[in-house]
């Protein structure tokens, strides 16, 4: 079963591509890429100037054609927020979770612009919320991807991988 992946409103298509390349490797499945969701204009709260990532969710998980993939997973280029959170990096519902690039860039904490890092942040906390639709929940190993990041340090320091004991709760690894 296939994974798809949800561009929501106007992301860069370079950032879409190397995500899709680097989850299929990390999750050894195929990544399928939608054409992508409207501006969720139904889920942006003006004083916040953010986001409702659990009203973005609830739009894909109604969306008919997604119904057919294994999990999906949308990237939105704007900051998210659930109620009693300042914000959060993303979230993940059953099958459906989104990311935010948003605070994943240096440029964001007024720091010099750094690809690659950028890169990293963007599987990690992909794979993170992709792992919460597999059944896993927050890991206390700082060094697993399933750890919970209050900040990018603590994204920096875990990286994209699972520890042993989360690898062994997901299905069908090879
Ligand atoms: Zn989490
Ligand atoms: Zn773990």
């Amino acid at each position: 079963m296939d994974t798809l992946l949800v561009p929501i409103g106007d992301v860069d298509p370079k950032v879409i591509e190397t995500l899709r390349h680097d989850l299929a490797r990390a999750f050894k499945k195929k990544i399928l890429l939608a054409r992508g969701m409207p501006q969720p204009d139904y889920a942006f709260n003006r004083r916040r100037n953010q986001y409702l990532s659990t009203a973005i969710l609830k739009a894909m998980a109604e969306k008919k054609a997604y119904s057919i993939y294994e999990k999906v997973l949308g990237i939105i280029d704007h900051d998210l927020y659930v109620p009693r959170l300042n914000f959060v990096f993303g979230e993940a519902g059953r099958d459906v979770a989104i990311i935010s690039l948003t605070r994943l860039r240096n440029e964001f904490y007024n720091l010099p612009k750094d690809l690659p890092l950028f890169r990293k942040r963007v599987l990690t906390e992909a794979v993170h919320e992709l792992g919460h639709t597999y059944g896993l929940g927050h890991c206390g190993n700082p060094h697993c991807v399933m750890f919970f990041s209050n900040s990018l340090i603590d994204t920096d320091a875990k990286g994209p991988d699972f520890c042993a004991r989360c690898k062994a709760k997901l299905p069908d690894q090879t």
